[in-house]
């Protein structure tokens, strides 16, 4: 240290008092809340040889205490709000964590990670995007072994989603996948295989970046509209508040007494699981530009895993009515479909909410 900044020193304690400050602010630990909902992740077997397990079967204070080096990259707390394998997820456990996640980060946190099973593990994510409501990192992470296996890869899994947590590079972009050392956008993410480490894929936009041992690279930015600039909201709503929507699958000789049944049953919206462009039977067009007419919203994606469905292709949406999913699968659009339904019921907006989100 030179001489004058020794002198500054001596003369002014708040000198030396501010670089105490800055110094162990810098040094502070970003403050994390990991929000636990079961799958894979907290799964167990038998024993570590069999290919069978169940889900949820750890708690979250369990998952924190088998990786220890948790606690070297951020200050931990941990809740369960679920433990279930996420083929089970449903409305409930969504409105709640969308609660708890708003809360959290309305607060101190400075990020929060979710601890998911893989099934559904998009959607939960694509969910959370449109109804967050801060700037602050949203990641979401699910393991494919269950954390009794054999080279399981739930800690490293979960030790990279702490880290991104609390990366301020993190923040500002959405909800967040983090899996097999990869980041991804939650709305671009698809599951594409039942038990590889490698399932999760985003096949129209890319990759968001990689991890390695919690270190970040970003690759791109999310230039959709989530989180603080969505306008959609479950603040304060029900699981009844939530309009119906369902999904129909295509495929040859499909008939419509699918649609037809939803219809009767009073369901708000279909998505069409459509083959190809978005295509489908005549048969099953033909029940769905009656549900159309009879106040339905009816949204055609794709059944393929990748592509993007614009309006009047081989479908004439504008004569039956219809709303075109873009680039959202099914799964993903059926979300959208039943949070836009909530602000609005007219066909153009809601294709809008299609082109923005
Ligand atoms: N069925 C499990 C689940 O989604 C699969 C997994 O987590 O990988 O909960």
């Amino acid at each position: 240290m030179n001489r004058f900044v020794l002198a500054v020193f001596r003369k002014s304690p708040v000198v030396i008092i501010a670089v105490a400050l800055f110094a162990s602010a810098a040094l502070a630990k970003p403050k994390i809340v990991i929000l636990a909902t079961g799958g894979t992740i907290a799964g167990a077997q038998a024993s570590s040889a069999e290919v069978g397990y169940k889900s949820g079967s750890f708690s979250v204070d369990d998952l924190i205490k088998a990786v220890p080096q948790l606690k070297d990259v951020a200050d931990i707390s941990g809740e369960q709000v679920a433990n279930i394998g996420s083929q089970t997820m449903n409305h409930e456990v969504w409105l709640k964590l969308a609660k708890r996640v708003n809360e959290v980060l309305a607060g101190d946190a400075d990020g929060v990670v979710i601890t998911h099973g893989t099934d559904t593990l998009e959607e939960t994510g694509y969910f959370l995007d449109l109804v967050v409501k801060s700037d602050k990192p949203v990641v979401l992470v699910g393991s494919m072994r269950p954390a009794t296996a054999i080279s399981a890869d739930g800690p490293a899994n979960l030790y990279n989603a702490v880290s991104l947590a609390g990366n301020p590079e993190a923040k500002g972009r959405g909800a967040l996948i983090v899996l097999n050392d990869e980041i991804h956008y939650a709305r671009e993410a698809t599951k594409t295989n039942s038990t590889s480490l490698d399932t999760f894929k985003s096949p129209n936009r890319g990759r968001a970046g990689v991890m390695n041992t919690g270190k970040v690279h970003f690759f791109s930015q999310n230039t959709t509209r989530h989180t603080t600039k969505s306008e959609l909201s479950v603040d304060g709503k029900t699981v009844k508040d939530l309009p119906r929507v369902e999904i129909v699958y295509s495929y040859a000789n499909l008939g419509r007494d699918m649609v037809d049944f939803l219809v009767s049953s009073g369901v708000k919206g279909i998505v069409l699981a459509g083959v190809g462009d978005g295509n489908s039977t005549d048969d099953a067009l033909a029940g769905l530009a009656e549900a159309a007419k009879k106040g339905v919203a009816v949204v055609r994606s794709t059944r393929t895993g990748s592509g993007l469905i614009v309006r009047n292709v081989e479908v004439d949406d504008d004569k039956l009515g219809f709303i075109a999913a873009m680039e959202l699968n099914p799964q993903k659009a059926r979300i959208l479909l039943m949070l836009g339904l909530m602000k609005t019921q007219d066909r153009n907006a809601l294709q809008k909410m299609f082109m923005e989100y």
